[in-house]
C-alpha cells in the first residue's frame, strides 16, 4: 500500500480546512476550528491502488508565517497551496510559499525539488469582490511547473474532489518517476562495467 502524505498550506482564511474537510466528507461547516494543526487520515482506491492518504491541515497562527517549512517540505510528497481570490494579500503569501519549496537550497530535501504542486484559487464564489484574476494565478503556476485550478469550497464537492484526485495522481506518479530513475544495484554496476570496458574496446 502506498503511503501519500499531502500539506495543504496557504494565508489564514484561505478556506484549507474548508477544502480538507469537503473532500474528507462532502460537507461544507462555514466555520473550522483553526488553533490546532491536523493531521487526517484516510483509505482511498485510485488507480487501482489502495493508498493511505494523510492531509496536514495546519492551524492558522499568524507566526507561522514567517515560514521555515523545513519539517513541511521534508514530510510531504505534494503540496496544495490554497489563496482567496479575493483577497491580494493571500495570492503574495502563495507566491512565497511556492518559493521557498522550489528554491534550490531546498534540494536537499528528498523530496522537494520534484514534489507535485498544486495552486488553488478558492472561493471563486466570491468573483464579484474579486483581486486575484485567473490569469495570475495561471501564470504563477505555469512559471513554477505547478498545476493550477479556481474552485469554490462553499459551492462545488465535486471540483474539489477532482482537485485532491488530481494532486494524488501527480504524486503517485513522481513516485513511479523515482522508482525508475533509482537504477538497482546490479543494473548499475552493469552500466559501469560497460561504461569502462566498453568505450576501451571501442578505441582499440
Ligand atoms: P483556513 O484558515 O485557511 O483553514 O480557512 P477556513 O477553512 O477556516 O475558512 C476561513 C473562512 O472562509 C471560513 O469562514 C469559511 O467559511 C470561509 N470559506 C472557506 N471556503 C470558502 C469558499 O469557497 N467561499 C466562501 N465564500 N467562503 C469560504
Ligand atoms: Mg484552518
Amino acid at each position: 500500500m502506498n503511503d501519500v502524505k499531502l500539506a495543504v498550506l496557504g494565508g489564514e482564511g484561505t478556506g484549507k480546512s474548508a477544502l480538507t474537510v469537503r473532500f474528507l466528507t462532502k460537507r461544507f461547516i462555514g466555520e473550522y476550528a483553526s488553533n490546532f494543526e491536523s493531521i487526517y487520515s484516510k483509505h482511498l482506491y485510485l488507480e487501482g491502488k489502495k493508498l493511505n492518504l494523510e492531509i496536514y491541515d495546519p492551524c492558522s497562527q499568524p507566526q507561522k508565517a514567517k515560514f521555515s517549512l523545513t519539517s513541511e517540505l521534508h514530510w510531504a510528497d505534494g503540496f496544495v497551496i490554497v489563496y482567496d481570490i479575493s483577497d491580494r494579500s493571500s495570492f503574495a503569501f502563495a507566491k512565497a510559499l511556492i518559493y521557498r519549496i522550489r528554491e534550490p537550497q531546498t534540494s536537499h530535501c528528498k523530496r522537494a525539488v520534484g514534489s507535485a504542486v498544486l495552486l488553488v484559487g478558492n472561493k471563486q464564489d466570491l468573483c464579484h469582490v474579486r483581486e486575484v484574476g485567473w490569469e495570475e494565478g495561471q501564470k504563477l503556476a505555469l512559471d513554477n511547473q505547478c498545476q493550477f485550478c479556481e474552485l469554490s469550497a462553499a459551492e462545488q464537492s465535486l471540483e474539489v474532489h477532482m482537485m485532491f484526485t488530481r494532486i494524488i495522481k501527480d504524486i503517485l506518479t513522481n513516485f513511479k518517476l523515482k522508482e525508475k530513475r533509482r537504477p538497482s544495484g546490479s543494473k548499475s554496476m552493469a552500466k559501469l562495467i560497460n561504461n569502462v570496458f566498453g568505450k576501451r574496446r571501442k578505441s582499440v
